[in-house]
């Protein structure tokens, strides 16, 4: 009997049998992922984690729906940061007048975020703990020094996005911990622009992108410069020797900060490009990013 092409590529489309949980609070929510042993998947909007289940590339005992739990959804606009709950769907993100105003690159950055019926069911919790390396949010989260708060059964703690993303991938969540909330300050006085080059067309993950903020000197010197970069290394990456590089001098003549940033990425290659081309468009995307910030 011939075998269906599509099945030889995917394997199954569907998912394992699992136990289906849907907690009205984080209370319960992590009630439940305690008593679990790791054998439980939270589910947010399920755009990255449905697929995978209907691979069968996870397979949970029981799988925990976020999309009930009360007090996940909610942005709080403060005088110096912006706290946004882990169930916080993109689209609501895309579409907050006051956020937008407040913190225009996350308007700027969400948009390049896959496709509006995408971002209608993704959540910003979901995008930071998928943590695919190319991803636009965890790279914006690094530039701007987002505190994620994360519960457990044994209490709340903070890490810093960049404590989060772990080298080699993944993130510093223990079995057992759920994101509820990222804080992402307010930098006074910076400007950020998140550039990207798709990679296949408008809405696909970036090839490459790169956030950048800084704030200047009434002679346009940089005071201060967060650069990061997505799709550049084995995790989002902050840009730390390109930042020193930048520190000083003018949005002009780039080349020193370019090559600095272009040094320290570790970029992949695979089917998209190599990792020399993925070199050449992180010093593009990041040029780009920096001159859109010339006064
Ligand atoms: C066609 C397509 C195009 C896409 N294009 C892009 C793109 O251009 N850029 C981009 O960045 N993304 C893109 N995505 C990915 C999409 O944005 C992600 O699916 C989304 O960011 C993940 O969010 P989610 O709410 O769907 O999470 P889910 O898929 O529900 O979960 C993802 C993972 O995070 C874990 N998780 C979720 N919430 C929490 C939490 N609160 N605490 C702890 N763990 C949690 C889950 O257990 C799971 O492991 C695309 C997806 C599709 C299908």
């Amino acid at each position: 009997m011939p075998r269906c092409p599509a099945a030889l590529t995917l394997g199954t489309v569907k998912p394992p049998a699992f136990d289906y949980r849907a907690p009205r609070t984080v209370d319960e929510t992590v009630r439940l992922l305690s008593g679990a042993n790791g054998a439980t998947t939270l589910l947010a909007g399920g755009q990255s984690l449905l697929p995978l289940l209907n691979r069968r590339r996870v397979r949970p005992v029981t799988l925990v729906d976020l999309g009930g739990v009360e007090g996940l959804d909610t942005v709080t606009l403060e005088e110096r940061a912006v706290r946004i709950g882990a169930l916080v769907r993109l689209r609501a993100l895309e579409t907050h007048a006051a956020l937008r105003d407040t913190l225009p690159v996350l308007h700027e950055t969400v948009r390049l975020v896959a496709y509006p019926q995408i971002r209608t069911r993704a959540t910003f919790g979901g995008s930071l703990c998928h943590a695919d390396p190319a991803a636009e949010l965890p790279a914006l989260a690094l530039a701007l020094g987002a505190r994620l708060r994360l519960r457990s059964a044994a209490g709340q703690r903070t890490v810093d996005a960049e404590e989060f993303y772990r080298p080699g991938g993944g993130t510093a969540l223990l079995p057992g911990e759920l994101l509820t909330e990222a804080e992402l300050p307010l930098h006074e006085g910076h400007r950020f622009r998140f550039a990207e080059v798709p990679r296949l067309g408008q809405g696909g993950f970036p090839l490459v992108g790169a956030c950048a903020g800084v704030s200047l000197d009434p002679e346009g010197t940089v005071i201060s410069a967060r650069l990061s970069a997505a799709g550049a290394a084995d995790r989002p990456l902050r840009l730390h020797a390109a930042e020193r590089a930048l520190t000083g001098r003018a949005l002009s003549g780039l080349g020193s900060v370019l090559d600095a940033a272009a040094h320290e990425a570790d970029p992949p290659s695979d089917t998209y490009g190599s990792a020399d081309y993925r070199r050449a468009l992180l010093r593009t995307t990041l040029r780009r990013a920096l001159e859109g910030m010339r006064p």
